[in-house]
């Protein structure tokens, strides 16, 4: 039975058959990986049944036929901390299933890899529990740094339309792809997309700053709960346009923090 071998950070963990899950992860040498783990009884774990996301492990998998097994698990961070913060919690677990629905299975990328290793450094370094605000921040400076990444890099500098700077004034966001465009250019449009969002300098600003600066940067960022909710939605609308690869299970999450 051929194997395989990775370092992995754990991403999802869901019942499979009767006593059995099937964990999700992500490798430093094989990018997006599934294996079912054998119970999760204490003589079960050293094949994977105690695995949870945000758990960093080496694995050892099984190739199957019909699907794939932990043969040998060996945890190398629990990051228990992290798990027992609600706040924390809902931030890494949306951006869990976000990073799951925009992968695809056999395509490596370092990057991707050290960008769930920045988020948990991250999460990990907050002094207390983020307001709500700031919560959904940092999942939007996460999730634009990933739809970087993977090739979505939305155009945060020029007007969709003209092409031009976006300096000064009031701009709008287009429900059709997300794009960016000045006000003006907006008027001559707007016949044919009546329903283009609100966006305001400083959200753009606040955009270009968590895609330039460390994730752990967005912490330190000020502003009202007003101009972050902007920032935030102006990254959602980027996210809501990405073709997703398979249908996020915790959409419901994401959607928790992107209301
Ligand atoms: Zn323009």
């Amino acid at each position: 039975m051929p194997y395989l071998r990775d370092h992995v950070f754990i991403l999802k963990s869901e019942p499979f058959r009767e006593h059995d899950r099937r964990i999700v992860c992500y490798g430093k040498q094989h990018g997006l990986l599934e294996g079912v783990a054998r119970g999760a009884s204490a003589r079960t774990a050293k094949q994977g049944g105690h695995l949870v996301p945000m758990m960093e492990a080496d694995l050892m998998i099984a190739r199957g036929t019909h699907f794939d097994k932990i043969a040998v698990a060996r945890v190398v961070a629990h990051h228990r901390e992290l798990r027992a913060r609600l706040g924390a919690l809902a931030v890494v677990g949306a951006f869990f299933d976000l990073f799951i629905a925009l992968q695809r299975p056999g395509i490596v990328d370092p990057d991707c890899y050290a960008l769930l290793e920045e988020v948990l450094k991250s999460v990990e370094s907050l002094p207390a529990e983020p307001s709500r605000e700031r919560s959904r921040l940092l999942f939007a400076g996460a999730s634009l740094k990933l739809l970087d990444r993977i090739g979505f890099a939305p155009q945060l500098a020029r007007c969709a339309l003209c092409h031009d700077e976006l300096n000064d004034g009031e701009f709008r966001q287009l429900a059709r792809d997300g794009s960016v465009v000045h006000v003006d250019c907006y008027r001559d449009i707007r016949a044919m997309e009546p329903n283009a969002g609100y966006v305001v300098p400083q959200a753009l600003m606040i955009a270009r700053f968590l895609r330039r600066e460390p994730i752990a940067a967005s912490l330190l960022l000020s502003g009202t709960s007003q101009s972050f909710i902007d920032a935030s939605e102006l990254i959602f609308g980027f996210i809501r346009q990405t073709p997703l690869f398979r249908e996020p299970h915790g959409m419901r999450t994401i959607g928790e923090l992107m209301r």
